[in-house]
């Protein structure tokens, strides 16, 4: 039997969740667009068309998140290109305090996110918030992207975890849904997951909007707990 924690696990996406999805906005959405243009000589409108038509066979794959993919594909350095614009990597708000919160309270802290090993590692580089994980998996090691069950299976036999008392926090309903299909019990999307973008007005679930409005759910849960 799995050695679980009676603090339950808190496990947070990456991007558009810690991190403001502003940046992947303006690389994926503005930059990559230009550079595809510049390098196969073609207008605008027509990158954005090929690209468009590249979203629809491989959004939500494990390839959409992979820079070789990409850079393979396209014949634009998309890891280079991310790299050049590092320093518009941003926390969202709360972001360190509630790792900080989560910490100096004991909780397991998981970081579990789409992005590809070579993404992670200089998002992590810049934001510094290594440190914070217990244990930190990207899709492309599990071999399956989040919005499948087997990334929770491959998860769940890599690092063993309590379905009913853990909490999923991801910007994606995708996402969200193949998390509470595999029997995750607490799961909170966000509420404006791009600073340049309008805050949502509905989701399936319910939103956190600044990632510290976690510790008052969190406290009301154990309140609850007392008088189970
Ligand atoms: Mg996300």
């Amino acid at each position: 039997m799995p050695n679980y924690s009676d603090k339950p696990t808190i496990i947070f996406d990456m991007d558009g969740t810690l991190l403001d999805l502003a940046y992947d906005d303006f690389i994926w959405n503005h930059l990559f667009p230009i550079r595809y243009a510049e390098t196969h000589h073609c207008t605008l409108e027509q990158s954005h068309r090929t690209l468009s038509e590249f979203h629809q066979e491989h959004n939500h794959t494990l390839n959409w998140y992979s820079s070789r993919f990409w850079s393979a594909k396209v014949k634009v350095d998309v890891l280079a290109m991310q790299i050049e614009h590092k320093h518009k990597v941003a926390k969202r708000n709360g972001c360190l305090a509630i790792l900080q919160y989560l910490k100096e309270n004991d909780y397991p802290i998981w970081l579990a996110t789409n992005a590809d090993v070579a993404s992670l590692t200089f998002k992590l580089k810049e934001t510094g918030i290594a440190e914070y994980f217990d244990v930190i998996v990207s899709s492309e090691t599990l071999g399956h992207a989040k919005e499948f069950n087997g990334f929770w299976q491959k998860l769940q036999e890599l690092h063993p975890f309590d379905v009913n008392n853990c909490y999923f926090i991801d910007d994606t309903e995708k996402v969200l849904n193949s998390a509470k299909q595999f029997g995750i019990q607490n799961l909170y999307s966000i509420q404006q997951p791009s600073s340049a973008k309008e805050a949502r007005k509905t989701c399936n679930y319910p939103m956190l909007d600044v990632l510290t409005d976690l510790i008052s759910i969190l406290k009301n849960s154990e309140e609850l707990k007392k008088y189970a």
